[in-house]
């Protein structure tokens, strides 16, 4: 593949040739001629990464937007997403994932990182494969092409100090032996699916004990730890009645948080707390869509930033599939909260190409580890894609990733490559229309 402009980790560069093998890059070349049989962009920007995902949520989106008769907030939205999950079952929740994840990929998102949370039967029974449904979100990834974190969830009670589950969780619940099992056959699952990581994640500190906590870390010693955190206010209040202590707060003086782990949401969050997150090198998964729609409150990234925190951005709900929407409401919470205007750039530097490469820096080692090569450089996986000209996107360099973010957002994106093979053309998956009409189908039985 040959690009007039590329994104590479040391900046733009002109006339770029990429060269793919086994799904990894290979060779970049810079200041070179296309070779007769190269497909030609006018540019080339890194894939991101999708942090943090519920992909069968995707098909609640725009279907839980009606006021019910008290203030609506986080945990009416969760009432509904439980009821919406009371009938999921694998074939449905497959179509769901499969398509979200096409979707995804449109995007402009090249891996994502799926907490994945369902793991038992309509009845709260184990399914005769216990991993059913890890295999299941396994296969949505190959059948859509994307890259796949997997992260099982281990989630064992209703709020703080080991409260028994609630009979609507039943789906979700496991014990540490258990869940081993779980990791086992979620292991099997990804084992032929190139390029793909599992990971665990303690649901949040509502649904583990410390105990708990310390069982799971050990099942899977250097993969990535995800934990939903400090979402709600409701929680911070729970947690300090439950130890006295904040939620951030504990974690970070009972767990050794570290550069696996991603601290998903950690809205409120106290200044201490933010520079105890900095210093622990883990990333901040931020969900700006999600926690929008559902009310969770802002985080203060300008200030986390400032600490030299490192941050990603995830679709969550996926209530929108848009990653130059996730970096512009980002932006744009900020400017609200603190009345500025480029609040996330550098002194001088493209409010966009900042938000850009934090986004590709922290969601690649959430997804992937510290320290593994990302972006457009050799021995990454060749996960790329190329914007096209529209009204305000268009120009070179910074310029570009300005007008993808704040104006042209996902129409712009145009082909998107994952591990070195064309998933999307024309801003088209290559299976859109197989994977939508399966997913309609199954949207329709589960609202029939
Ligand atoms: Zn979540």
């Amino acid at each position: 593949m040959w690009f007039e402009w590329a994104l590479l980790p040391q900046g733009w560069a002109a006339h770029v040739r990429i060269s793919s093998a086994q799904g990894r890059i290979v060779a970049v070349e810079t200041g070179v001629p296309p070779a007769a049989t190269d497909e030609r962009h006018a540019n080339a920007l890194p894939g991101l990464p999708n942090l943090h995902s519920h992909a069968f949520q995707r098909g609640l989106a725009g279907r839980t937007e009606q006021r019910g008769s008290q203030a609506d907030s986080f945990w009416s939205w969760r009432g509904l997403m439980y009821r919406f999950v009371e009938r999921l079952d694998p074939d449905s929740f497959e179509a769901l994932t499969a398509f979200a994840f096409a979707e995804m990929l449109e995007a402009g998102y090249t891996r994502v990182g799926e907490f994945h949370y369902l793991h038992r039967d309509e009845r709260g029974q184990s399914y005769t494969d216990p991993a059913e449904l890890c295999a299941r979100v396994a296969a949505a990834a190959s059948d859509s092409g994307i890259a796949l974190t997997l992260l099982p969830v281990f989630y064992a009670h209703a709020g703080f100090g080991g409260l028994a589950p609630s009979e609507r969780q039943r789906r979700f619940i496991t014990d540490p032996e258990g869940f081993a099992v779980v990791l086992d056959g979620a292991r099997q699952a990804l084992h032929t699916l190139a390029g793909a990581v599992l990971g665990v994640a303690p649901h949040s500190l509502r649904a583990v004990t410390a105990a708990e906590l310390r069982a799971v870390l050990e099942l899977v010693p250097d993969g990535p730890v995800h934990v939903h955190i400090a979402e709600q206010m409701q929680e911070v209040t729970e947690c300090v009645a439950w130890c006295g202590r904040r939620p951030i707060e504990w974690l970070l003086a009972e767990a050794q948080v570290g550069e696996r782990w991603c601290l998903v949401h950690a809205t409120h969050a106290t200044a201490a707390e933010l520079a105890g997150i900095a210093r622990s090198r883990a990333v901040v998964g931020l969900c700006p869509s999600t926690e929008a729609n559902l009310g969770d409150g802002i985080f203060p990234a300008a200030e986390f930033s400032a600490l030299a925190g490192r941050y990603g951005v995830g679709s969550d709900s996926n209530v929108r599939l848009d990653a130059a929407e996730e970096l512009r409401l980002l932006e744009y919470s900020q400017r609200l909260a603190v009345r500025c205007r480029n609040v996330l750039a550098a002194p001088g530097a493209s409010t966009g190409r900042s938000l850009f490469d934090a986004a590709l820096r922290g969601g690649t080692q959430a997804l992937r580890g510290a320290g593994v090569p990302a972006g457009l450089q050799v021995g990454a996986p060749c996960d790329l894609l190329t914007l096209r000209s529209l009204d305000g996107v268009a120009g070179r360099g910074d310029e570009l990733l300005d007008g993808w973010i704040f104006n042209g957002g996902r129409a712009a994106v145009d082909s998107v490559w994952c591990a070195g093979v064309k998933v999307v053309s024309g801003g088209r998956h290559y299976a859109r229309e197989r994977l939508q009409a399966r997913y309609a189908k199954a949207l329709r039985q589960l609202s029939g």
